[in-house]
């Protein structure tokens, strides 16, 4: 039997909510498919831990997880530490010591879920998100001086790399060329930004003739802002910087009905290093220990994380069984516009992952 090593740091907010029910779906999965085996650890960092030890995590953090088969992540961010230290402290610390360079966020409108934009809904578009997760405007680069002072400066330095930028380009086309349409649009902002983006577009022309399969068109973000809401079918693929593609993501979220559904992985695609998933919703202070968290984003990126090991069969059964509760509509979460709670929906999702003939 295949077995699977994951650490699950769910993490602040909201985070524990959807982590203990993904793993919760997961075990299901495993005990009805009864061909592979989840060993979950479980790593009790983020703010609480914090408060405890001065740091997010251990030192030797990365050490402890580095040879996991996955990682399954939940959320950082507390009402009473700085976003940029839980950031930095843990995702992030994450993301960038473990080279998860390809961030892939999709996003489609599911079965019974209403889109925001009027006269779309399911199966109306399908688009996935790649975002460059290793530098550009989160290198992390910069700095302050003369604090306190009026003369105080901040200073955040994009940092684009020939090489950080062909290979989000190679990965790109390479998912672009898997899919039906085969379209990848490439986002930059490279009439103001004249340096790095400039650089971005001659690399991903460079990289271009080695995929004649793939049609590739380009847009300024924010004008790619309006094609994601005026013209959503014309797109499917789409690539950007750290930071653009962050923004566009949480957009791509919105439209396909709710933060709370949309999904990521943090791949290292060559396999060096643990994937990490994670819902791409933050900590929602505002519900958060409420149970009414909508545990979809955990399950979808438990999809993921099923897909990146191998586990085709097992995500598709997964995958299969939320759309049939989201399109049944009587487990809807509050941010669906149904009442159903955080245990609801994880107990529907249960009971079709039961229920499906293979
Ligand atoms: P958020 O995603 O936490 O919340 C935004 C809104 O969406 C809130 O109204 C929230 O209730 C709602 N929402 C989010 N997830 C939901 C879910 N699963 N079900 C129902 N409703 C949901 O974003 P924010 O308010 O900007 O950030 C809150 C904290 O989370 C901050 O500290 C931020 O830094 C952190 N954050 C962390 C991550 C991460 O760790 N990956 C991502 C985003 C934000
Ligand atoms: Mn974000």
């Amino acid at each position: 039997m295949r077995n699977y090593k994951l650490a699950a740091i769910p993490g602040d907010g909201i985070g524990p909510e959807v982590i203990d029910a993904g793993i919760e779906v997961l075990k299901a999965l495993q005990a009805c498919r009864g061909d592979f085996q989840i060993s979950v650890q479980h790593f009790d960092w983020g703010s609480d831990y914090y408060r405890r030890n001065g740091r997010m995590m251990p030192e030797n953090g990365l050490d402890q997880i580095r040879n996991m088969d996955a990682i399954y992540f939940g959320s950082a961010g507390d009402p009473d530490v700085p976003d940029h230290i839980t950031l930095w402290g843990l995702r992030l610390a994450i993301c960038q010591g473990f080279d998860q360079y390809a961030n892939v966020r999709p996003a489609r409108v599911l079965p019974g879920v209403s889109c925001p934009l009027a006269g779309y809904g399911p199966g109306d578009f399908d688009w996935v998100i790649v975002r460059e997760n290793s530098e550009g405007e989160y290198a992390g680069v910069g700095g302050r001086a003369h604090q306190g002072h009026d003369a105080e400066v901040g200073m955040d330095v994009a940092v684009f790399t020939r090489s950080g930028v062909e290979r989000i380009a190679r990965f790109a086309f390479d998912l672009a060329r898997t899919r039906p349409r085969k379209l990848l649009t490439m986002v930059t902002k490279s009439n103001a930004q004249r340096h790095g983006m400039v650089m971005w577009d001659s690399v991903f022309e460079k990289v271009r003739p080695d995929y004649p399969d793939v049609t590739m068109d380009k847009m300024l973000v924010d004008a790619m802002t309006t094609r994601m809401v005026l013209n959503p079918k014309s797109i499917d693929v789409v690539v950007a910087s750290n930071l653009h593609a962050d923004v566009l993501s949480d957009l791509a979220a919105a439209l396909s009905g709710s933060l709370g559904i949309a999904p990521t992985a943090n791949l290292n695609p060559g396999g060096n290093f643990p994937s990490m998933f994670e819902p791409i919703h933050g900590s929602a202070f505002d519900i958060m220990g409420k149970g009414v968290a909508n545990p979809i984003g955990s399950f979808w990126s438990a999809v993921m994380m099923l897909e990146h090991l191998g586990e085709k069969a097992a995500a598709a059964r997964l995958m299969t069984a939320i759309e049939r509760v989201t399109a049944a509509g009587d487990a809807m979460p509050a941010d669906l516009g149904g009442t159903a709670t955080t245990g609801d929906v994880t107990a529907a999702v249960i009971a079709a992952i039961n229920q499906e003939n293979e």
